[in-house]
């Protein structure tokens, strides 16, 4: 969609006033030249990239509205929406306020300490003016306090600073980041990118974050653009919000907003890469991957955000789903990580498909479609009844990225800018920019780029050759299980199977501590846990008559109850039970009140959780010479030869 402005229409202009911080308030002016004689206004009720419907109108409060030194009824015609009616052109001032004070990624926040908002939670959308310009202006910061967006700032004098954006879409696509925050900058490919951190201990390696970064910025665009290509922005920013405890991120057009633990942050004179930095580094790649594909490709049905309610698609296995396979695989490709390291998050996203029995109820396109109300909604029967499109998505990407090289015809990359292409074909227009000034001049943004499954089953078969048509039938359309298996030893990897936990052989997911005791929080369907009876909030407070804070603890004695396991019995802490009929056991459970006794019969055919391990074959021991590393296939390519060439950097 191209939004032209109408050079007569003047721009719509927001105040936003951040100096009530301890009332957790942003106070809005919003002035409307020449308004309609019935002004409608109305708030998003979602945000895009995270796909629920928030009302963040019921956070908006206190509004009224003037023209001239005229008062006018401000009326509320629905949960989102009012109206104004004005007499003649002089400009409509509305003001109003918005509560602030939820730490996500997705709305707004204001305190003493920090401030951040999206304007799809501050700024009313002003009906018949969505495709002109749209100034912004932020008074009132604490002082000391800094400003980070992506937005274009116009200017900036003793009373505020002031940016614009071409129509409303853009200005509710780059969020603000305001405090006293930790900032730096690096260059990629040439290009401005900036990352600022609020929230992080002393100690926290700015400068390693800021290298790594752009280690993973560089190849993502070597990915899409080439060794000597730019990306479709001119200034790139990352906001991260550094907390106790969480984990998230939400995209945008030039930017991206984070969340982490200040844990997982890199800290000075630590060597490695720990788990925990290394998700972080998984979620910078994840939102930046995104700039290309779900804000500029995107699904067709999410050309045209309607902010007034769902807007559905069955495609978020891939904007989703093949952004988190090329996340952890760009890890790899820029040598961030090793191929074992990378082995073991692809056996990571394996495991989390193959515990979720919904997989058997939902296809990936279902999943996507139900979003909505499905993974943005989890509950207890969640696992059960719906697929994450991450998860699975990921893995549809993984085998059709190994079916197309395993049959020598390119690769999932060349069919993700066989796509990108499409947007210069199409002629799809240069982004709207920010009026004459030029200061995006040369920027090649395709703008939106609106894609269907028959594009996608289309760049497929242009890439590989043939149609895929039963592969995407069967992978997104259908509910059987992928052929992860079978690819892996085409690329020299090897699964196996790690012994179970006693919770993932019972299909039970738990939360445990010292304090908090042993508490299930899902059953899964078919499951030994299930036929004993147990049920969400159950406490289990022994198993066999001997207290457990940590379930798994009980793998010990249950093992000494099955005498014919202990020869088996190794290093591992988790007994694996096994198809003789083992013993039942039983649990002593607190729900609501009252203590339960309850029989569980360890059920060797029952829904069991596999931890798969991928080995690089060979990798760290000498390979044999039958080994999968020195195998070659019909077409007489070394298999170890594929595998590189799949995780080596883009040129
Ligand atoms: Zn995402």
């Amino acid at each position: 969609m191209k939004h032209t402005p109408r050079p007569s229409t003047p721009p719509v202009h927001y105040r936003i006033d951040a100096s009530a911080t301890h009332a957790h308030t942003y106070r809005v002016t919003l002035t409307i030249d020449e308004p309609s004689p019935t002004q409608v206004l109305s708030l998003p009720v979602w945000i895009a990239g995270s796909y629920m419907v928030r009302e963040f109108g019921r956070h908006l409060s206190a509004m009224s509205a003037t023209q001239g030194r005229a008062a006018r009824d401000v009326q509320q015609l629905d949960k989102t929406t009012w109206q104004v009616h004005c007499s003649g052109s002089a400009a409509l001032v509305l003001q109003y306020e918005v509560y602030a004070y939820d730490t996500s990624v997705r709305t707004a926040f204001l305190s003493a300490d920090r401030g951040f908002f999206n304007n799809t939670s501050l700024c009313l959308r002003v009906h018949g003016r969505e495709s002109g310009a749209h100034h912004l202006s932020l008074v009132g910061l604490p002082r000391g306090w800094d400003v980070a967006t992506a937005m274009t700032c116009r200017k900036a004098s003793g009373r505020g600073l002031h940016y614009e954006a071409a129509d409303y879409d853009e200005l509710v696509d780059h969020p603000f980041e305001l405090g006293p925050f930790w900032r730096g900058r690096f260059k990629a490919q040439g290009v401005e990118h900036e990352f600022v951190v609020a929230g992080a201990w002393p100690g926290f390696d700015g400068q390693r974050l800021l290298r790594d970064s752009q280690r993973i910025c560089e190849e993502h665009i070597r990915f899409w653009h080439g060794a000597r290509g730019k990306p479709p922005f001119q200034k790139y920013v990352f906001m991260l919000h550094a907390v106790d405890d969480s984990y998230g991120g939400l995209e945008h057009r030039a930017s991206t907003a984070l969340i982490a633990a200040r844990k997982d942050l890199p800290r000075v004179g630590e060597g490695g890469l720990g788990d925990g930095y290394l998700t972080l580094l998984g979620l910078i790649s994840h939102e930046y991957f995104h700039t290309w594909n779900v804000k500029r490709l995107k699904p067709a049905e999410l050309c045209r955000i309607d902010h007034t309610k769902e807007n559905y698609t069955e495609l978020l296995w891939f904007f989703e789903g093949f952004t988190s396979y090329f996340d952890d695989l760009a890890l790899v490709r820029c040598g961030l990580i090793d191929g074992a390291r990378y082995a073991k998050l692809l056996a990571k996203a394996a495991t989390a498909v193959q515990s979720m029995p919904g997989r058997r109820v939902q296809s990936v396109a279902q999943a996507s479609f139900d979003a909505w109300n499905k993974y943005y909604r989890q509950d207890e029967n969640t696992p059960n009844s719906t697929i994450s499109y991450y998860t699975k998505g990921s893995q549809v990407a993984l085998c059709l990225d190994l079916t197309l090289r395993r049959e020598g015809r390119g690769s999932l990359d060349a069919v993700m800018r066989h796509l990108w292409a499409l947007g210069a074909e199409r002629g799809s227009h240069v982004v709207a920019t920010t009026g004459a000034r030029g200061s995006r001049a040369g920027l090649r943004d395709p703008g939106n780029i609106g894609i269907t499954e028959a594009d996608i089953a289309q760049a497929l078969k242009a890439v590989g050759g043939r149609s895929y048509a039963a592969e995407l039938k069967a992978w997104v359309h259908g509910k059987g299980e992928l052929p992860v298996a079978e690819l892996l030893p085409t690329v020299g990897l090897a699964q196996s199977r790690e012994a179970e936990r006693l919770s993932a052989a019972w299909g039970l997911r738990l939360s445990e501590g010292p304090v908090t005791g042993c508490v299930v929080r899902q059953v899964l369907r078919g499951s030994a846990a299930e036929a004993a009876g147990l049920c969400a909030g159950d406490e289990i407070l022994a198993v066999q008559g001997w207290r457990v804070r940590r379930l798994d603890d009980a793998a010990q004695w249950l093992a000494a109850q099955q005498p014919q396991e202990r020869a088996n019995k190794g290093s591992n802490q988790a007994s694996r039970p096994r198809a003789a009929a083992p013993a039942a056991v039983a649990l002593l459970v607190n729900r609501d009140q009252r203590i339960l006794t309850l029989t569980l019969q360890p059920d060797p055919q029952a829904t069991r959780v596999p931890t798969l391990q991928w080995m690089v074959d060979g990798a760290g021991t000498k390979p044999g010479p039958g080994s999968a590393a020195h195998a070659a296939d019909a077409k007489g390519v070394a298999v170890s030869e594929r595998r590189r060439a799949w995780w080596s950097a883009s040129a």
